[in-house]
C-alpha cells in the first residue's frame, strides 16, 4: 500500500526547497578538505556571528535542562525597545520561515488564494500549497516585484501577499513610495505580508521604517530574521510585527516553545551589537562592488543588488555550477526559481570573493 496517497494531492504535488550544498557533502563527493571549500550559498554572514551573541549561547548551554521562556518575553521585549512597538505586537518564529508558515497556517485554506511574484522567495508557494490554498504566481518586472500586477491579480478569495524586500533571489528593492501605494489600494482584508529578511542591508539612501505603517494597515505583517546580517543561521530565530490581533492568533497557533533557549539568549545579544553590524554591512557593501567589478571583467550581466547577495548571468548555469563545485566553490542554482542561465552569489569575504572570481573565470573558458 502507498501510504503517501493517504496525503491530500496539494500535499503530494509540492516541489521541495532546494537549500546550498552543505560543505560536509560537497567534501564527501569530491574528496576536497572541508577547509579548501567555500561556500557563498546561502546568505549567511561571512564573518559569522556577533562575538556578543556567542558569548550568550555559550552561557545558555548551562540551562538547556529547562524550557525555554515559551512567551520569548526578553527578547520580544528588546526587540520592542529598538524598533518603537509593543511586544504585544511581536511574534517569534524558528526563522521568519516559520512566520511565513504560521501566515499560511493561520489566514489560508482550501478555497482561498495568496499571491507572490514570479521569481521570489521559494517558501512562498511552499506555504502556500501546504494550506491547501491556489498559489498565484505574477510576471516578474526586470526580474523584481511588479506591484500593479500583483494588485491586479487579488481575488475575491485571496487572503495573503507575499512581497520580498530586498527580493531573493534577484536582490530587487521596492522603495518606501511605491510599499505604502501598494498598502493603500490593497484591500484591507488581505494580509500582506512584507518579508524584510535583507533589510539591515539596504544602503542609507533606500532605508525606510515599515512599522509605523501598522497603525494604518493592520493587515500588515512585517518578516525580519537573525540568520541573515545576525549570523545567527543556524539557530533558526526572527520575528513578526503585526497588529495586536494576528499576533494572538499566531500565538495560538505556533508551537508552545518554538524558539529553544540558547536561540532566545544569542538574538537577545546580537539584537544591539552596532558595531558587528555596522561590520557586517561595509564588509557587504565591499564585496558587492568587488563581485560587480569582477562580473564586468569576465563579460557577465548581474541584476543590481541590495542584499547580501548577487544574482549573475552566467550561460549555462547547470554546467557552470558543475565546474565551480569541482573547485570546490558552492553557489546557489536557481532553475528552480525560473532562472536556469543565472547563478545567485551571497557575498563573502574579500578573499572567498576572489577565490569564487578565479574558478568563475575558469568554470566559463
Ligand atoms: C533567508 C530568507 C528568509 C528567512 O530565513 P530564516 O532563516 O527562516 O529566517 C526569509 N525570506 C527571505 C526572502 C529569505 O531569503
Amino acid at each position: 500500500m502507498d501510504l503517501t496517497l493517504c496525503a491530500p494531492d496539494y500535499i503530494r504535488s509540492i516541489s521541495p526547497y532546494i537549500p546550498g550544498k552543505p560543505i560536509s557533502e560537497l567534501a564527501r563527493e569530491m574528496g576536497i578538505a572541508e577547509e579548501k571549500i567555500v561556500k557563498l550559498a546561502s546568505n549567511e554572514n561571512p564573518l559569522g556571528m556577533s562575538p556578543k551573541a556567542h558569548a550568550a549561547a555559550q552561557a545558555a548551554l548551562q540551562e538547556l535542562a529547562r524550557y525555554p521562556d515559551g512567551s520569548g518575553f526578553e527578547l520580544k521585549s528588546a526587540i520592542s525597545a529598538k524598533i518603537g512597538i509593543p511586544a504585544e505586537q511581536i511574534v517569534l518564529g524558528a526563522g521568519s520561515n516559520e512566520l511565513l508558515d504560521l501566515t499560511a497556517r493561520t489566514f489560508l485554506h482550501a478555497g482561498t488564494s495568496a499571491v507572490y511574484s514570479q521569481h521570489a522567495f521559494a517558501v512562498y508557494p511552499i506555504a502556500t500549497h501546504t494550506s491547501g490554498a491556489t498559489g498565484i504566481s505574477t510576471p516578474a518586472k526586470n526580474f523584481g516585484h511588479d506591484l500593479d500586477a500583483m494588485l491586479a491579480a487579488i481575488r475575491p478569495d485571496t487572503r495573503v501577499v507575499f512581497i520580498a524586500n530586498p527580493n531573493n533571489p534577484t536582490g530587487n528593492y521596492l522603495g518606501a513610495d511605491e510599499l505604502q501605494n501598494f498598502l493603500q489600494k490593497c484591500p484591507d482584508n488581505v494580509i500582506v505580508v512584507l518579508d524584510e529578511a535583507y533589510n539591515e542591508y539596504l544602503a542609507p539612501a533606500q532605508r525606510y521604517n515599515s512599522v509605523p505603517w501598522i497603525a494604518q494597515h493592520p493587515n500588515l505583517l512585517i518578516t525580519r530574521t537573525f540568520s541573515k546580517i545576525y549570523g545567527l543561521a543556524g539557530l533558526r530565530v526572527g520575528y513578526a510585527v503585526t497588529s495586536a490581533g494576528i499576533a494572538d492568533l499566531f500565538n495560538r497557533v505556533r508551537a508552545p516553545f518554538n524558539i529553544n533557549s540558547v536561540a532566545l539568549a544569542a538574538a537577545q545579544a546580537a539584537l544591539n551589537d552596532t558595531d558587528f553590524l555596522r561590520q557586517s554591512y561595509q564588509l557587504n557593501e565591499q564585496g558587492l562592488r568587488q563581485l560587480e567589478a569582477g562580473f564586468a571583467k569576465l563579460g557577465c550581466e548581474h541584476i543590481p543588488s541590495s542584499g547580501n547577495f548577487i544574482t549573475v548571468k552566467v550561460g549555462d548555469a547547470a554546467h557552470i555550477n558543475q565546474r565551480l563545485l569541482e573547485q570546490g566553490v558552492i553557489v546557489r542554482p536557481i532553475a528552480g526559481y525560473g532562472m536556469p542561465q543565472w547563478l545567485r552569489i551571497t557575498i563573502g569575504t574579500q578573499a572567498e570573493n576572489a577565490r569564487f572570481l578565479e574558478a568563475l573565470e575558469v568554470a566559463l573558458k
